[in-house]
């Protein structure tokens, strides 16, 4: 699992990276943790996320909505992110891919949140494979496809 989380943390690095061709930063508004979306986190993912959590009612509130597969963080109506501490999210160094990719793609059809910085700048993306490292992505996080 340590190898695994490993990899992990250099794909991420290597995401980041791949996301920098946008040149947008940020505005740290907190709305993409705020408001209703869905967000897909992986296996692998929470793992992460477990080693540098500490509140475990936050873990069981998380862990609650994953269902012990695919976690869905923000309800499908409303609800915001047990990670998310005023506009901040607290596990920003281990934040999931698909927080990672938030505005700077944006799927055909949605509207990103008004005020995102991201507005007008997003690539649009049809399908997932479109995301940056997606298939390698895919690829590490079916190496646990469970919860462990
Ligand atoms: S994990 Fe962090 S970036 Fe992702 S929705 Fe939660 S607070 Fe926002
Ligand atoms: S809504 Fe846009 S600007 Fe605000 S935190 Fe999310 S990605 Fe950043």
């Amino acid at each position: 699992m340590e190898s695994l989380l490993n990899d992990l943390a250099e794909f991420y690095e290597s995401l980041d990276a791949a996301l920098q061709p946008t040149k947008q930063a940020c505005g740290a508004c907190g709305e993409c943790c705020r408001k209703a979306s869905k967000l897909r986190v992986y296996p692998l993912e929470l793992q992460n996320i477990r080693r540098f959590v500490k509140d475990e009612s936050c873990i069981r509130k998380f862990v609650d909505f994953s269902n012990n597969k695919v976690v869905k963080i923000w309800g499908d109506i409303e609800g915001h992110c047990p990670f998310q501490e005023g506009d901040r999210c607290s596990i920003y160094h281990v934040r999931p891919y698909f927080c990672r990719v938030y505005g700077h793609y944006n799927f055909r059809g949605s509207n990103l949140l008004k005020g995102c910085v991201y507005c007008g700048h997003s690539i649009i993306y049809y399908d997932r494979l479109e995301l940056p490292l997606y298939e390698e992505f895919l690829k590490l996080m079916e190496k646990v496809p469970q919860l462990v």
